[in-house]
């Protein structure tokens, strides 16, 4: 007996990860449903959204009673294009997690509450805002910004834009970006910025060169309702230019012709929960399986990108995938600031403030002219410490300390949260006299007043100091605000976490300092010199950029003036510090040499967590170590012991990780599809009952 009038269709939907649902449902439909189309369906008791991904289906082994019917279909949306399903597949197998998972959440959650005269309504609002696209003339280009876009109007890419701060970059982008949109009527663009609120500038100059209907923004600051209105003009092609954060990298945009990936090396493309993707490595990906071309650009690209992109070699060396276009020049010939070094082994000893630092810093005053000082730690200390016994602030809940904060006379667990008062006394031994050790940004700005109590602006007013973190921009508009200070020259000298360096154009800070970088140089993550490196060219990048101003000068004040890190941030030399970098990693065997993945597990008690890591490892080794081509798994992946997390408890978890690594991703991702069986058949073993959750990360950022 078939049903004639049935369809037969597979639909995923977001079931936990761990729930051990398949990633597809299968569900009967009363109307034939094309590939991507989006349909309520029941799962348990509840009704939930879900995109149809396979239609036309003989039927299953299953007789027909057995499968429920659909609750209905979103009607009116065109279905989510093969390319988009296919990116999702890819990027859920890439990042090990389900299909519904990774395909539900790059969908506006408002999606899921609206019916169809609701969904009607939003699309109507759509197409009635047609409109021609009216490209307004940027800036006559600088002959280096001529080349860059001469080269990606004729090569298919990846590109890497390689320009100095200044160097014109975003008017590259947004010059690629008109080239394509005029091109072709319906081509459209996504540009990937790292954080959206550190750049309204760029927004702004956005919407101005291509008009304001033309460009939607995603990223999460928008209301929901907000998220499905720009998702929509995405996914029906009225939005010709996309602007987000790495979330828009997997917005439905059916004409994808061009992305471009500012500042590439950020960090904040890799999403640090759920589906853990880097949005930059899915941009490549989309770009080739879509034929758009990719842009990525930096002035400190990733190491990866660098040596993706590096030359071919007389000898044997093909060279890299990418393109490299290098801007060394900055735009306006305002020079790159004097890096000069404060050795502070010739300091008095607990210096925070160098007598040349305060000196600089008078002197800019002086001239009206302002400053910025880099410190990475926020908070007024960052312990608080008994010298009668030895007691510290730790947290109860954390292996971390509790920060001192004056300002309410806090200790606050950067990690968990928890707050108390401070002690009067000492909580171990009543000693009254417990003290702060270390130094934050509180302190720097209080140190900073005292110092400069006695030098006047050029207007005859006293100094102006103000500190920008996260302590200081909790509350929404914050941050606008106090930037805003900056900008109107309101402020003569900001303090503040990284926060500072990165993208704000900042015209009149002439002098930028580091006051303790140096803890950066011996980190155990490997790529803390690269971060620091990158930090530390974005913050000089900060100064000088009007040529009007005169020189700029950077202050690093260090006890290793003479690492190569230095001497290669005093010649502005990336170039130089990434051949060294690169040098390391290929003798350890790090990435991009190898190809690493973490699997993290959290229990209550630390021995629970290792346990089930090392058992998932003695597993995967006797399954592997009998199927066929199991052995030549074994011997690429290497397989690390478990190990406690450098961060070992978090709000009373436990946290341990194992190290998957390999020079081959095929068979890294040949060990982690097998693992995840592994994790799932250990999971009912009663020997892990303490366990509370494990995750793996695919190219983790730290380790
Ligand atoms: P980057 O992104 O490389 O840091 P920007 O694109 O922001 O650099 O350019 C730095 C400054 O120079 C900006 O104020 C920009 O408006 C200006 N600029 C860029 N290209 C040109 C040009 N060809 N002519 C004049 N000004 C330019
Ligand atoms: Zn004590
Ligand atoms: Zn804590």
């Amino acid at each position: 007996m078939t049903a004639t009038t049935d369809h037969w269709i597979e639909v995923a939907v977001q079931t936990p990860a761990h729930s051990g649902v398949g990633d597809l449902l299968s569900y009967r439909s009363p109307v034939p449903l094309e590939t991507g189309s989006l349909v309520r369906v029941p799962l348990g008791r509840r009704e939930v959204l879900g995109v149809v991904w396979n239609n036309g289906l003989t039927a299953p082994d299953l007789p027909p009673q057995a499968l429920k019917d659909i609750a209905g279909a979103l009607e009116g949306l065109p279905p989510l294009d093969g390319r988009w399903c296919q990116l999702m597949a890819f990027a859920a197998q890439y990042y090990q997690r389900s299909l519904g998972e990774m395909a539900l959440s790059a969908l506006p959650p408002q999606l899921r509450d609206l019916d169809n005269i609701q969904l009607a309504r939003r699309l109507k609002k759509q197409t009635a805002a047609t409109y021609s696209l009216q490209i307004q003339p940027g800036p006559t280009l600088s002959t280096q910004q001529t080349q860059a876009l001469q080269q990606i109007a004729t090569h298919a890419g990846p590109f890497l834009l390689f320009g100095s701060t200044g160097s014109g970059k975003t008017e590259v982008y947004l010059h690629a970006v008109a080239q394509v949109l005029q091109a072709d009527d319906s081509a459209q663009a996504l540009i990937l910025v790292p954080e959206i609120n550190l750049t309204p500038q760029l927004e702004a100059r956005v919407r101005e060169r291509f008009g304001k209907d033309a460009v939607v923004s995603m990223h999460s600051g928008l209301t929901p309702a907000q998220r499905l209105k720009s998702w929509l003009a995405a996914h029906t092609g009225t939005a010709r230019i996309v602007l987000g954060t790495r979330m828009a990298v997997l917005a439905s945009m059916p004409q994808l012709q061009l992305i471009v990936v500012d500042e590439e090396h950020d960090p904040s493309y890799k999403q640090q929960e759920g589906a853990r993707y880097s949005a930059r490595d899915l941009a490549l990906y989309r770009g080739q399986q879509c034929g758009a071309r990719v842009l990525l650009g930096s002035a400190t690209p990733s190491l990866e990108s660098w040596h993706h992109s590096r030359p071919a070699d007389a000898d044997s060396d093909p060279g890299g995938r990418y393109l490299r276009l290098h801007m060394p020049a900055r735009i306006g010939a305002a020079p790159l600031p004097v890096v000069r070094r404060v050795d502070m082994n010739h300091q008095p000893r607990r210096t925070v403030l160098s007598a040349p630092l305060v000196q600089a810093i008078q002197a800019r005053v002086a001239k009206g002219e302002q400053s910025m000082l880099l410190l990475n730690r926020r908070g007024y200390a960052p312990v608080l410490y008994c010298a009668d016994c030895g007691w510290k602030s730790e947290c109860r809940h954390c292996s971390a300390f509790r920060v001192f904060h004056k300002i309410d006379r806090t200790l606050r667990c950067h990690h968990c949260g928890a707050t108390d008062r401070v002690p009067r006394a000492c909580p171990s031994c009543g000693n009254a006299d417990i003290a702060p050790l270390g130094r934050g940004t509180e302190q720097l700005e209080e140190q900073l007043a005292e110092l400069l109590s006695g030098v006047r602006r050029p207007d005859g007013q006293p100094v102006r100091i103000a500190r920008i973190d996260a302590d200081t921009t909790r509350l929404k508009g914050a941050l606008e605000s106090q930037l805003a200070a900056v900008h109107s020259g309101e402020v003569d000298v900001l303090v503040g976490t990284q926060m500072i360096a990165k993208g704000h154009d900042f015209r009149r800070i002439t002098l930028v300092a580091a006051i303790n970088p140096d803890s950066a140089l011996f980190s155990s993550d490997f790529r803390a010199p690269e971060r620091l490196f990158a930090l530390l060219m974005q913050a000089a990048g900060r100064a000088g950029r009007d040529a009007t101003q005169g020189e700029s000068e950077m202050l690093v004040q260090t006890f290793h003036p003479t690492h190569p890190l230095f001497e290669a941030l005093k010649r502005h030399d990336y170039p130089a510090f990434a051949a060294s970098e690169l040098a390391e990693r290929a003798t350890a065997s790090l990435p991009p040499f190898s190809h690493q993945a973490l699997l993290r597990a959290d229990a209550r008690e630390q021995a629970v967590a290792q346990g089930f890591l090392n058992a998932a490892r003695q597993t995967l080794e006797a399954w592997l170590g009998e199927e066929e081509g199991g052995a030549e798994v074994l011997e690429q992946v290497s397989l690390y012991p478990a190990v406690p997390m450098g961060l070992q408890k978090v709000a009373d978890v436990e946290r341990a990780q194992m190290l998957l690594e390999s020079p081959s991703r095929k068979h890294l991702h040949r060990a982690l599809s097998r693992l995840q069986d592994v994790l799932h058949t250990l999971r009912a073993d009663p020997a892990h009952k303490g366990l509370i959750r494990w995750l793996v990360d695919v190219d983790p950022q730290a380790i």
